[in-house]
């Protein structure tokens, strides 16, 4: 399986960044545009392997791992916010139900509660705000991380100063908070469990500082506060781990729903959604034009007679890497659309430059030297038949004007080109 390999796009999609049309109908195609990230052969053998349970590896190649992560965030927002809130309403509404499930009288006072409501509120709606509007920064997650463990180290002085003057709190409830983060914040694992550490650093510390103080934790605090927290670590894992074997299988089909499985290159799919891309950055564009090409090669199924199938996909397989060569420009696209046809497309090109460009490409195909005894020269060639169009006209009628010049050079001899312009 050759290399796949597309930077080109991502470097100009980076580049236009600026133009809202351009990117609107980029996020539009963001599943083409996954599909054409940088990938070698091991990588994508390791996706698969990921998405089938076969490894105990689940690290993502680099360059998929923090979209990865980027894609879990997003993915469980509302679910997260959610959770968020459900968190606070079970805080706020802990003196109803903490005497209820511990079967102990009320032992919380009114003022010492609304204290801690105060000083909980801000925090939840903090980590509301961020995981609604920033959860795709790096930072975000440090954030939350941080809020937290400060939630904690707040519930646990506040329940050291109700001590002081005589109040009684329920100690687990500072568990609620480091629980819930962990089932739906997503962190990564490593984090989770230095948060945890940190968690129980600052209760140990606090029990530490203050042994005698009324609000001390029991043994069957300790153990119910471990078990929860290993119940919360474990299932972030199992969810976090499923996850990622059904986002190794999504990217997987996206990869082939857009390229070809012989040579590597974007199939016709790929090729019509980045030509609607093109058209639409174009026509922001003043009068650029663009060149739409098929390439046919010639005498083709005589290779496979006198060679065989097999030195046909070869042969397939060197072209369609030349043709990733030639199409090296920022958003230019080399796409295989048949059995031994390909197209591209050549961004921002007149009709002028296309022509020689394209002429170049002839002598690119014929210096490959790939033998082919039934052909005059003894080499593979192939025919070019192209148009220089604007942004107005769909791609249908480029393929018809450039499959008639193609008709014609392929009458005429072939090993040639013909390019006509149908305007804007
Ligand atoms: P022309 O110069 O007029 O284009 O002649 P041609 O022989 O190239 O064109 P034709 O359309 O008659 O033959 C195309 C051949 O391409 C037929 C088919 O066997 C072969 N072909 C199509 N897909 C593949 C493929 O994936 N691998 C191989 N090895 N051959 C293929
Ligand atoms: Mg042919
Ligand atoms: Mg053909």
């Amino acid at each position: 399986m050759p290399v796949l390999k597309l930077s080109p796009y991502r470097r100009a999609w980076g580049r236009i960044r600026k133009n809202t049309l351009q990117r609107q109908a980029i996020a539009a195609n963001a599943k083409q545009a996954r599909a054409q990230r940088d990938l070698t052969p091991a990588e994508v053998q390791l996706l698969e392997r990921i998405a089938t349970a076969a490894t105990r590896r689940f690290r993502f190649p680099k360059v998929l791992e923090d979209e990865f992560q980027n894609d879990v965030r997003s993915a469980s927002r509302t679910a997260r916010i959610c959770i968020t809130l459900i968190t606070f309403i079970l805080f706020a509404s802990a003196p109803a139900w903490v005497p209820l499930t511990l079967g102990e009288p009320e032992r919380m006072s009114g003022p010492m509660r609304w204290i801690e409501l105060g000083v909980m509120t801000p925090f939840f709606a903090i980590v509301c705000l961020v995981q609604a509007r920033y959860i795709a920064k790096g930072w975000s997650e440090w954030l939350l991380f941080a809020a937290f463990l400060l939630e904690v180290a707040c519930i646990e002085l506040i329940m050291y100063l109700a001590d002081r003057i005589g109040y009684a709190l329920e100690p687990l409830l500072s568990l609620l908070i480091p629980v819930s983060v962990m089932i739906l914040a997503r962190l990564r694992m490593v984090r989770c469990l230095l948060f945890v550490a940190l968690y129980l650093l600052i209760v140990v510390l606090a029990n530490v500082l203050w042994p005698n103080h009324l609000n001390v934790r029991s043994p069957t605090g300790w153990l119910l506060e471990c078990l929860l927290l290993c119940i919360a670590l474990l299932s972030a894992a199992w969810s976090k781990l499923s996850f990622r074997r059904q986002w190794a299988a999504n990217l997987l089909l996206e990869m082939m729903a857009y390229r070809d499985s012989l040579t590597g290159l974007p199939n016709r799919r790929a090729l019509e959604d980045h030509y609607h891309v093109l058209s639409q950055a174009l026509t922001r564009g003043n009068k650029k034009q663009l060149i739409f090409a098929l390439i046919d090669l010639d005498h083709f199924k005589l290779i496979n007679d006198s060679y065989g199938h097999e030195y046909g996909d070869g042969v397939l397989v060197e072209v369609a890497l030349a043709l990733s060569e030639f199409a090296r420009r920022p958003l230019d696209i080399a796409a295989r659309v048949g059995g031994e046809e390909f197209a591209v497309i050549l961004h921002d090109c007149d009709a002028a430059s296309g022509r020689e460009r394209l002429s170049r490409l002839l002598q690119v195909i014929r210096d490959l030297r790939i033998e082919h005894k039934g052909h005059e020269g003894g080499v593979v060639t192939c025919s070019i038949g192209a148009t220089a169009l604007g942004s107005r006209r769909n791609l249908h009628d480029a393929y018809r004007a450039a499959d008639e010049c193609l008709y014609r050079i392929k009458q005429s001899g072939r090993d040639n080109l013909e390019l006509v312009s149908i305007g804007a």
